[in-house]
């Protein structure tokens, strides 16, 4: 978050419309206000100042992006197939201390495989390897 990232400047539209003190540059008789830096916030995947900014961004070109990217058309179905999750249970001193179970749940139909802490931690671990164990 140093360096480069410091200098990339808000993509919102109306970011240098929010006459804050710190967009107010120039000198007396010569004062703008310009557009912020993303900075330390980095909101909307590093690319806003702040969340109003996003909204403008959104508001100006939401519509254009989903019809670039792909408008949902049809509803998309949670079924059994894609209804797996990791997840798992804080077990508050159970007699030795608290610990955690760790398992794929799904979320569909409630069916739990059960996984160790390490398992559950590799992102590779995935639930055909699961099943196939
Ligand atoms: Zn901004």
């Amino acid at each position: 978050m140093k360096g480069i990232e410091m200098n990339k400047f808000c993509q919102g539209p109306k970011c240098h419309t929010y006459t804050t003190q710190d967009r107010k540059r120039g000198i007396k008789g010569d004062k703008y206000f310009q557009t912020r830096t993303v900075g330390k916030y980095g909101y909307g995947e590093n690319h806003f100042c702040t969340m109003n900014c996003h909204n403008d961004w959104w508001a100006k070109h939401g519509t254009r992006a989903i019809d670039h990217f792909g408008r949902i058309h049809e509803p998309i179905r949670l079924v059994p197939e894609n209804a797996w999750v990791k997840d798992y249970d804080y077990h508050y001193n159970d007699g030795n201390g608290s610990s955690y179970t760790h398992y794929f749940l799904n979320k569909l139909t409630d069916e739990r495989i059960s996984l160790t802490e390490a398992q559950y931690d590799d992102n590779n671990y995935t639930l055909e390897r699961a099943r196939a164990a």
